[in-house]
């Protein structure tokens, strides 16, 4: 490694350590689990994790999604062995007894909406009993979210928009952790690249969220004017959090599976049933 990498990388290294210390005050004794997609940002993150904490297990979610999926968990495989890091496999099919690619078939469903909701799910499910839950939300994604949580007036969602979100805990939930919150894409590339983390090159064909890539695009008009604008924005963020109120949400129990929900029926359970399965709660 060249002198300038080693000195990004330790760069790097200090600013993920700082994001952990500063905002979770989490002790490197701490047992964390990492929400890994195989993609190069939750593998740095889960990397980086690695290098802080000393119990680190990846936990992977196979949607089953043909090709996509099949890569991408294969080298997160291959990743975690080199690096001596257990990891979590679990999938639809195991747990709600259907794939993504036959939920999208049988249903009118978007892809994403019901990937997003029944992920989010087995992730809560999966963590429990573990200090936090790593994700690898970077810079680029969060400025985004922010952009796109205030044009659609998600002010709940924009408060939560933070390092650590350790709120959770009062909600039955694991606290969650994004060590690369103040580093960018570019940075990640690079940092994963020297690092020999990989990459695969291969998007979900789900991917397609057309108001995220319309904030995309704008911003990267906008860069050209204020290169610094992701750190601009997630700065003012910052700055501004505490300000945000929000109306108290009361959040009880899904009476299908028993997981925090602000409904009486949480929405994981909403889509099994529509799908007519009855898994989801003969997993609990
Ligand atoms: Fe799931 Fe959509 Fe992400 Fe694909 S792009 S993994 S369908 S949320
Ligand atoms: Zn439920």
């Amino acid at each position: 490694m060249k002198k300038d990498e080693a000195e990004f990388c330790r760069e790097i290294e200090r600013r993920v350590r700082r994001t952990i210390k500063k905002y979770s005050n989490l002790s490197p004794d701490a047992r964390v689990i990492a929400a890994c997609s195989g993609g190069k940002d939750s593998t740095t993150a889960l990397y980086l994790a690695s290098k802080y904490f000393k119990r680190v297990t990846a936990l992977l979610v196979n949607e089953g999604i043909p090709h996509y999926r099949d890569e991408t968990e294969e080298s997160l495989k291959k990743f975690c062995n080199q690096n001596g890091i257990p990891l979590k496999i679990i999938s639809f099919k195991r747990e709600f007894g259907i794939t993504l690619q036959e939920i999208v078939k049988k249903t009118n469903l978007n892809a994403c909406s019901a990937c997003g909701v029944l992920r989010r799910w087995l992730i809560n499910k999966y963590s429990r009993g573990y200090d936090c839950l790593i994700t690898g939300h970077n810079l680029d994604d969060e400025a985004e979210a922010v952009l796109m949580n205030l044009f659609k007036t998600n002010l709940r969602e924009l408060k939560a928009q933070k390092p650590y979100l350790s709120e959770l805990k009062q909600e039955g939930l694991t606290p969650r952790l994004k060590p690369l919150f103040f580093i960018s894409e570019e940075q990640i590339i690079k940092y994963a690249k020297i690092k020999g983390i990989p990459a695969p090159a291969k998007q979900c064909p789900y991917r397609k969220n057309a108001f995220r890539r319309s904030v995309e695009s704008e911003i990267s008009i906008l860069k050209r004017e204020n290169p610094k604008i992701l750190k601009d924005i997630i700065t003012t963020h910052i700055r501004l959090i505490n300000r945000i109120k929000t109306p108290k949400q009361v959040i009880g129990r899904c009476k299908t599976c028993g997981m925090p929900s602000g409904e009486r029926e949480c929405r994981a359970c909403q889509i099994i049933s529509r799908i007519g399965e009855t898994r989801c709660s003969q997993t609990l």
